[in-house]
């Protein structure tokens, strides 16, 4: 099985540990939701675990039942926060999560960009 190494001394990491501030949006147990610092929409939120999984496959494969649920779950409510969710008359939302170099992940710890707010185009351009 393959094996991954987690930088701690990434900023989301400094983050969960408070050494730097986030501007927060949700907090539970196992989950911590913050805005982007750089937003890309009028609604941008970075999801993450607080454990230290490095990408969305690696916290799949190895995190517990319960911080996966409440990850999942606190997506949700992110989403009800931010007003995007399209069954409540929301606009929509796109989820991404860039995992290593070809997904051109910068921060090596797993999050989850909710975007909305506005309409988002084309999820990726044609080759
Ligand atoms: P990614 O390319 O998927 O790794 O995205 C990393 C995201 O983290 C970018 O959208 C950055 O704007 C965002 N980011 C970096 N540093 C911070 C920070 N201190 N607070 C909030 N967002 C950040």
């Amino acid at each position: 099985m393959m094996a991954y190494e987690y930088d701690d001394q990434n900023i989301f990491a400094k983050i969960l540990r408070g050494e730097i501030p986030n501007d927060t949006v949700l907090e539970t147990d196992h989950t911590l939701a913050f805005n982007d610092i750089t937003p890309q929409a009028p609604a941008h939120v970075l999801v993450i675990p607080k454990g230290p999984y490095v990408c969305y496959d690696h916290f799949a494969l190895e995190a517990s039942d319960t911080e996966i649920v409440d990850f999942n779950r606190s997506i949700a409510e992110v989403c009800r926060i931010l007003g995007v969710q399209p069954g409540a008359g929301g606009g929509g939302y796109r989820m991404i999560s860039n995992a290593g170099e070809h997904g051109v992940q910068e921060v090596p710890h797993l999050h989850v960009h909710i975007l909305g707010g506005r309409p988002l185009g084309r999820m990726l351009q044609r080759m």
